[in-house]
């Protein structure tokens, strides 16, 4: 096995440099190698700047007709070029008079920046520039500029200098790589060589597919993106080696317990909740930890299975806990389950991190003693300070809040006397086969792909908001016949501030129009005592019209809820539309959900948003969104925790999954030796939760 060559025998690279190095996860020449470029700057041509539009990040060629400082708001130095196709404005904010006088009109100024839509003209703010004379007007770059990732202190420049020097010894052969990738599978699928892949992404030559390059489709980083979705598919696989090394409790699952709860419940199973239940048996009923993911959309029923799962627990007198994302799912499910389970003798404690003293030390006393049989409550149930008696079952519910590390620290957690519990999480969000197999390697996955049967499925309605009116008579009328509506506010990519901004006017405009509704408001900065209060309210049907930022998107049932408008649909992720308009639809009454847009579609929005009105089922969703959207939303932005990715994307590069399925099994079974190298090698010190 190679080793790998210190970081500080590179020229340049003192203790200060090593040290913010080592931020970055830095450790050797090798570790500089796998750095790679966050994405590319094309500084290879200069663009006439008559041809610019906004938006457009671009190297542009002027000669100075003016420079001028204003006293406005701000000082501004601003400086006019022209190319002889058209003008344009450079603003510079931070300046001195030196610089002002370096802009004397006939210098000649290469700027890179992005043009941005001014007053008069269009704008460069602050942008790189060196003056130039007309005889090297054609020494642009040769290369697409390569932009990594850095930390404080440290300068790109210098990132580029560094791997500069790093890749001379790699050209020179100066370098051991282990080559993980056999011969047959890069002829198969096309993928270059690792040297060569390295040396090409880093430095695209002249002739490098621009395009290709920037949407990272390039064979090149194709290649590097296979091996990185090798590295973590081992890490996790690895991962589920150890946990499933441990031992847990066996638990009975033919019980009168169980038995009984099912005979009492007001339905009956649907065929896929008890397929799921016969494989969550057979898994608990041995002492290899259950490590199992349950994904189900909305309304499948998901509870009710972990409610049986709890319930082998306390039949083979060992205790379950459950655990939600937030306040508001964990006191639901503690409703639910003390509905159930308290008529069956079973003693339940709850914990949550806003418990007063008294009853806080009571649960936690009740937890540690054996007397709570079934422990409900947020991560507040995985402080230092809590212990149980014998847990043997936690249920994670709605788990894409929660991250990998997350996950693998409550298994750690949940150790005791040598025993790991078995480990059951739900989730609502379905993601296809192939996903779930790589960005879940560590876990077993379970689908309840049923509804339970007589739900009226959700009428979608696409509208545009200049039908706001109708739109505001309809909840009107909803309300008027005693059923609740929730009013989603959305605004994607500013910031959370401006979201509530958008909620809190939109409950004032609504309040005006609609004087007759209690109408009440939650968002992400309110207390999560308010929040919870309104929560509340709406559940009680003390409030007719919930204004809503995404913050109730996950879990929460409210039967009588039958009206749902979404405002900016468009902007949403179908995977979060989908979960959003779960929120309705839960009681007996037909429910309607209105995606409002603003402005006009583009042909995409159009068929995404028909895909909501087409379809119920969020694995088809999902799928769809995938054909529609590609990169990062089936997942989303919320479960960025799964796995974290330099080059590789789950979503554009699925079509590799399998194969990455299929030689990680390999690798495990002919090279173990090479496991550990590779994963260390993508994953650097995060291995260090690979310690579990
Ligand atoms: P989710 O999977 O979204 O967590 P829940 O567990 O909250 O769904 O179930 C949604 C509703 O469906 C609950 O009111 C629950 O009692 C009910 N339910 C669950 N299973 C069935 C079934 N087999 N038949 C009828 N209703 C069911
Ligand atoms: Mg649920």
């Amino acid at each position: 096995m190679s080793s790998s060559q210190a970081i500080t025998s590179l020229k340049g690279v003192g203790p200060r440099v090593a040290e913010r190095l080592q931020r970055l996860g830095i450790g050797s020449v090798q570790d500089l190698l796998f750095h790679l470029p966050l994405r590319y700057e094309d500084r290879t041509r200069v663009v006439p700047i008559g041809s610019l539009r906004p938006g457009d990040q671009v190297v542009i060629e002027g000669v100075v007709q003016l420079a001028e400082i204003k006293y406005g708001k701000r000082r501004t130095l601003l400086v006019h070029l022209a190319d002889g196709t058209g003008r344009i404005l450079v603003r510079f904010f931070h300046f001195n008079t030196q610089q002002k006088d370096s802009f004397e009109r006939g210098v000649r100024l290469r700027c890179y920046g992005e043009a941005r839509r001014g007053q008069h003209s269009l704008e460069l703010i602050h942008p790189e520039y060196r003056t130039v004379s007309e005889a090297d007007a054609t020494s642009v770059e040769e290369h697409l500029t390569p932009i990594y990732p850095t930390t404080e202190g440290l300068h790109q420049l210098s990132l580029r200098q560094l791997t500069e020097r790093a890749l001379e010894q790699l050209k020179a052969g100066k370098l051991a790589l282990d080559e993980f990738l056999p011969a047959s599978l890069r002829e198969q699928l096309h993928l270059p060589e690792l040297a060569a892949a390295l040396l090409y992404v880093h430095r695209p030559p002249p002739d490098a597919p621009v395009e290709l390059m920037l949407e990272r489709q390039h064979p090149t980083q194709r290649r590097l993106a296979f091996e990185e979705l090798l590295a973590h598919t081992l890490s996790l696989k690895q991962l589920r080696e150890q946990a499933r090394s441990q031992q847990a409790r066996s638990l009975q699952t033919h019980s009168k317990l169980v038995e009984q709860f099912i005979t009492q419940l007001p339905f009956v199973l649907t065929a896929a909740q008890q397929r799921v239940l016969t494989e969550i048996a057979s898994d608990v009923n041995t002492t290899t930890p259950m490590l199992r993911l349950v994904q189900g959309d909305v309304g499948s029923g998901k509870t009710v299975v972990a409610a049986i799962a709890a319930l082998h627990a306390v039949a083979s007198g060992f205790q379950a806990a459950v655990m939600a994302p937030t306040e508001i799912l964990a006191e639901q499910h503690y409703r639910n389950f003390s509905q159930w389970l308290v008529p069956l003798g079973i003693q339940l404690a709850w914990l949550s991190g806003k418990l007063k003293t008294k009853p806080r030390r009571e649960a936690m006393e009740a937890m540690a003693s054996g007397d709570a049989q079934v422990v409900i409550g947020t991560h507040a149930l995985f402080q230092d300070e809590v212990s149980f008696n014998n847990l043997a079952l936690l249920v994670i519910d709605e788990q894409h809040r929660f991250g990998v590390h997350q996950r693998l620290a409550l298994r750690e957690k949940g150790v005791q006397n040598g025993y790991l519990p078995h480990q059951l999480i739900m989730t609502a969000t379905p993601i296809p086969r192939t996903l779930a197999m790589t960005a879940y390697a560590d876990l077993d996955c379970s689908v309840i792909d049923e509804l339970p049967p007589g739900r009226k499925p959700i009428e979608t309605v696409v509208l545009p908001d200049a039908r706001r009116d109708e739109v505001v008579q309809r909840v009107h009328r909803i309300c008027a016949e005693g059923r609740q509506v929730y009013w989603v506010c959305t605004l994607i990519e500013e910031s959370e501030a401006l979201q509530c901004q958008a909620a809190e006017d939109t409950a004032s405009q609504l309040a005006e129009a609609l004087p007759d509704l209690r109408i009440g408001l939650v968002h992400g900065r309110l207390k999560p005592e308010q929040k919870e209060r309104v929560m509340a309210a709406f559940k009680a049907a003390e409030i007719d019209l919930l204004v809503a930022t995404t913050v109730i998107e996950v879990g929460v049932d409210v039967p009588n809820a039958s009206l749902m408008i979404i405002e900016n649909a468009e902007r949403l992720g179908l995977a979060q539309l989908h979960q959003l308009r779960g929120r309705v639809g839960r009681g007996t009454q037909a429910s309607v959900c209105v995606l409002m847009y603003h402005g006009a579609l583009s042909e995409n929005a159009r068929a995404r948003l028909a895909v909501m009105r087409e379809s119920n089922d969020g694995f088809v969703i999902a799928q769809k969104d995938l054909d529609l959207r590609g990169p990062g939303e089936v997942l989303g932005t919320r479960q960025t925790g799964v796995l974290l990715l330099q080059i590789a994307d789950l979503q554009r590069d699925q079509a590799m999954l399998p194969q990455v399925q299929a030689v990680a099994d390999t690798m495990l079974a002919q090279h173990p030796e090479q496991v550990t190298p590779l994963i260390r090698r993508w994953l650097g010190e995060r291995t260090r939760y690979a310690d579990v």
